[in-house]
């Protein structure tokens, strides 16, 4: 049997993954991601078809992408996501559909996301304290959400992972309240540092997880625990393995030499890296007839832009795109 192909960056970095942005759009206006007053959004020309993307990520996979999680702005709100989805798990050579959500309108969905071939659930959530949900999305939605994971659950989605970005002053004093909550129903946490990705990112205020993940540790008596599928996060878990929270830190801790993925905007914008400019226009491609040949070589040649890394540290006011706009 040939040996299964690999993208390989300028770095060595095998690209495995690709989050897939299916809409800018959201329901929500969380503080550190989409501005209350947001305006511009793509124009619906521009979005990619089904048939685009397929086409795209049917390329993308011959050449060793193996990966996708949809996300966005919210993807929820993408119309006959279902059937995107199942169009997706049935290119050959993807072998995991994952996606990210806020929830608030995953009770209408989560059976038919199952259905197509969507397995793993990624759910923003970072207070369990209603009023705190209003003021940190700007809409009143903690019984949405909670009921979308009920049904997430109940449809057989797993595993089912709750992110929560840290934020202090906001919601540091819940992180432990988190915890229990994720222990009692079976979810996995992650905790997020909040990255200066737009002037929302850059206003909220950013949290060094390195001392939680020693607090929760000793707190809860959890020990390191490896996790498969390469993604950043650290884990810890219980010593039975039952509960596991993961530590997302780009600023105190960063993961960019085992990057292994790149992000594809609603418009087909190839985005290298959540930290740099490097990208790469496909929707002039898909559009002006390019063959399978030429849309090979022109994902080779993009995948040589991925930089070597994010400058979050050295350059917080770089990026001035929003965490929605990318894909997050
Ligand atoms: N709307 C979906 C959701 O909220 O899960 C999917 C898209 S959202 C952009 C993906 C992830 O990005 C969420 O977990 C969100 O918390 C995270 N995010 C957005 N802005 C961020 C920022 N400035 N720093 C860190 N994480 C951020
Ligand atoms: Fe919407 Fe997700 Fe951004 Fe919140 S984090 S505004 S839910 S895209």
């Amino acid at each position: 049997m040939p040996n299964a192909p690999v993208l390989t960056d300028t770095f060595g970095r095998h690209i495995e993954y690709i989050r897939l942005s299916v809409t800018d759009r959201c329901d929500l206006r969380c503080n550190y991601c989409m501005p209350e007053d947001f305006r511009d959004f793509e124009e619906p020309k521009d979005w990619l078809n089904f048939d685009e993307i397929e086409r795209l990520l049917g390329a993308f996979a011959r050449l060793g992408l193996a990966r996708v999680r949809l996300t966005g702005g919210e993807p929820l709100l993408r119309r006959h996501l279902p059937q995107l989805a199942q169009r997706i798990a049935s290119i050959p050579g993807i072998e995991d559909l994952s996606l990210s959500t806020n929830a608030t309108q995953l009770d209408k969905h989560a059976v038919a996301l199952k259905a197509a071939g969507v397995t793993r659930l990624n759910v923003s959530l970072d207070s369990l304290r209603p009023e705190r949900i209003k003021t940190i999305t700007k809409r009143d939605v903690l019984p949405d959400i909670l009921n979308g994971l009920a049904h997430a659950k109940q449809a057989g989605l797993a595993p089912i992972k709750i992110n929560m970005v840290a934020m202090r002053g906001t919601n540091d004093d819940e992180i432990e309240d988190m915890v229990g909550f994720c222990m009692e129903h079976g979810f996995i946490l992650r905790l997020i540092e909040t990255m200066p990705i737009g002037k929302t990112g850059r206003n909220t205020a950013y949290m060094d997880l390195q001392p939680v993940k020693a607090m929760l540790a000793s707190r809860f008596g959890l020990i390191d625990a490896a996790f498969p599928g390469g993604g950043p996060a650290r884990y810890l878990a219980t010593p039975d393995g039952r509960f596991s929270v993961g530590f997302i830190t780009p600023i105190s801790q960063h993961f960019c030499a085992t990057c292994n993925r790149v992000r594809l905007s609603v418009d087909g914008t190839l985005y290298l890296c959540l930290g740099q400019e490097n990208k790469f226009e496909f929707r002039p491609l898909l559009r002006d007839g390019a063959t399978d040949c030429e849309l090979d070589d022109a994902i080779r040649l993009a995948i040589t832009y991925k930089p070597e890394r994010h400058e979050f540290l050295e350059q917080p006011d770089k990026i001035v795109r929003f965490m929605s706009m990318t894909g997050g």
